[in-house]
C-alpha cells in the first residue's frame, strides 16, 4: 500500500537524503507536497521528478520563477508563508519538517494538527515552541518521530522501555571541526572551516552550529521536550567518530546505545519505515576499520554554547526561543563575515542577559518572542 508524503525544506541536505530513500523506495510513496525557500529550479525539478501534487516556495518573491518551470505540467505552485502553511494542511501519512530554523515552526505545526506522523529534523521549531509544540502533538494525537540522529538513537533505544527506569540519557557530539583547537585560533576561524564538518555533510546553519556546540545545546533541549525525564537526567559526551549516535542508560546499569554510520539516510529511513524496517544503500558500518571510539567531557570553556542551552532549558518559557533566534541572527552574521566565531555565543549570551520573554503561550507567542529577540540580537551585530 502506498502511503503520502510531503518534505517541507525539500531542496535542502535532509530533504535531499529523504529524496533519496523515497527514490529508491518509489512505488510505496505518493508525494503530495515539497517546498524550498526558493531555488524554484531544484524544487521544479524534483517536483516533477516525484510527481508532485504542489510546490511550495517561501519566499514569494521566487513564485514566478517556480511557475516558469513547472510550466506545462499539472503541478500546483505556491508561494509565501501562509503557502507552506496551507501545504502542510493537506493530509498526508507523513509530513518531514525539514526547514532549517524557526522559519519552520508555522508550517510544523500545521503538519501537528493533522495528527498524522511528523518526522521531525527542524530542531529549532521545537526548541522555540517548546511545550506549545508538545501540547499541540498530544492534544491530535500525532506521532512525532525524531530525525536528528541523537534523538532518533535515542528514540529506538528507549522502544520497549519504560522513561521511570532511565539513569541516563547521553547525547553524543562529535565536537566538529574545532574539537582541537585553542581559543586563538577559535578568534580567527573563518566561515569555510566552519562548514566543514569532519563526519556530516550538512546545511550550512547546523555545520557552523556544531562548529560551536550550539547544535548540541539546541538537541539538548529538544531531547527535554521529546523525552521527558528530567534535565538533570540529560548529559552530553564527545565522541569524535559519530558511530554511536547516543545512548540511554537504565536503573539496572544496562546502557542501551545505536550505532550506524554517520549518513543521515538511517535516521531518516527509521522514520519513513517507522515502526517496520526499511533497505538502505547505505554503507555498512565496518566496526574493525574504524578500530577505535573515543570519548571526552566536553569543554565549556572554549564552547560554551551548551551551557548557555542548558541554564536555557532550566529557565524555560520563552528562553530557549530567545537562544534559538539570537544564535540564528549571530550564525547568519558570522557566514556575511560580519562577526568573528567566537563571538556567535557572545551574542546568544548577551541576547539572553537582556531580554527574559514571557512565557509563550501559543503559536503567535512564541513568534512575537522569536521576533523580539531576533531584533536584540540585530542591535548587537551593530556594536559587535
Ligand atoms: P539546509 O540549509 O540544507 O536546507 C534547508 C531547507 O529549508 C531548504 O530546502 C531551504 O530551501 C529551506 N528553507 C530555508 N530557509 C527557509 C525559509 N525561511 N522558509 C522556508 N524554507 C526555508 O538545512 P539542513 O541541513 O537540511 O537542515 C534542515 C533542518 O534539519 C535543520 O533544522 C537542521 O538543524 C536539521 N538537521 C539537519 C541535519 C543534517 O544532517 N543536515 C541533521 C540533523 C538535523
Ligand atoms: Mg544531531
Amino acid at each position: 500500500m502506498t502511503r503520502s508524503i510531503s518534505i517541507f525544506g525539500a531542496t535542502g541536505s535532509i530533504g535531499d537524503s529523504t529524496l533519496d530513500l523515497i527514490r529508491h523506495d518509489r512505488a510505496n510513496w505518493n508525494v503530495v507536497a515539497l517546498s524550498a525557500n526558493c531555488s524554484a529550479e531544484k524544487l521544479a525539478k524534483l517536483a516533477i521528478e516525484f510527481d508532485a501534487q504542489i510546490a511550495v516556495v517561501g519566499d514569494e518573491a521566487c513564485l514566478p520563477e517556480l511557475r516558469q518551470h513547472l510550466s506545462g505540467t499539472q503541478i500546483e505552485a505556491a508561494g509565501g508563508a501562509q503557502a507552506l502553511c496551507d501545504a502542510a494542511a493537506r493530509p498526508v501519512d507523513l509530513a518531514v519538517a525539514a526547514i532549517v530554523g524557526c522559519a519552520g515552526l508555522a508550517p510544523t505545526m500545521r503538519a501537528i494538527e493533522q495528527g498524522n506522523t511528523v518526522a521531525l529534523a527542524n530542531k529549532e521549531a521545537l526548541v522555540s515552541a517548546g511545550e506549545v509544540m508538545t501540547r499541540l502533538v498530544a492534544q491530535h494525537g500525532t506521532t512525532l518521530l525524531p530525525v536528528d540522529s541523537e534523538h532518533n538513537a535515542i528514540f529506538q533505544c528507549l522502544e520497549g522501555n519504560n522513561l521511570d527506569d532511565v539513569r541516563w540519557i547521553t547525547l553524543t557530539a562529535s565536537g566538529g571541526p574545532f574539537r582541537t583547537k585553542t581559543m586563538a585560533e577559535l578568534e580567527a576561524a573563518t566561515p569555510a572551516q566552519a562548514v566543514a564538518h569532519p563526519n556530516w555533510d550538512m546545511g550550512a546553519k547546523i555545520s557552523v552550529d556544531s562548529a560551536t556546540m550550539m547544535n548540541k545545546g539546541l538537541e539538548f533541549i529538544e531531547a527535554f521536550h521529546l523525552f521527558p525525564v528530567g534535565l538533570d537526567r540529560l548529559r552530553i559526551i564527545v565522541h569524535p567518530q559519530s558511530i554511536i549516535h547516543s545512548m540511554v542508560e537504565y536503573r539496572d546499569g544496562s546502557t542501551l546505545a545505536q550505532l550506524g554510520p554517520s549518513d543521515m539516510r538511517v535516521p531518516i529511513a527509521s522514520t519513513l519505515a517507522y515502526p517496520a524496517r526499511m533497505d538502505t544503500t547505505c554503507q555498512p558500518l565496518d566496526l574493525a576499520t574504524i578500530g577505535n571510539l573515543s570519548f571526552f567531557a566536553p569543554d565549556e570553556e572554549r564552547f560554551p554554547a551548551t551551557r548557555l542551552a542548558r541554564e536555557a532549558a532550566h529557565a524555560g518559557g520563552g528562553t530557549p526561543a530567545v537562544l534559538n533566534a539570537a544564535n540564528e541572527v549571530a550564525v547568519a552574521a558570522f557566514l556575511a563575515g560580519q562577526i568573528r566565531f567566537t563571538q556567535i555565543s557572545a551574542i546568544a549570551a548577551r541576547t539572553l542577559d537582556t531580554y527574559v520573554p514571557p512565557a509563550p503561550q501559543s503559536l503567535g507567542d512564541v513568534l512575537a518572542v522569536d521576533a523580539e529577540a531576533r531584533a536584540r540580537a540585530g542591535e548587537m551585530l551593530e556594536i559587535a
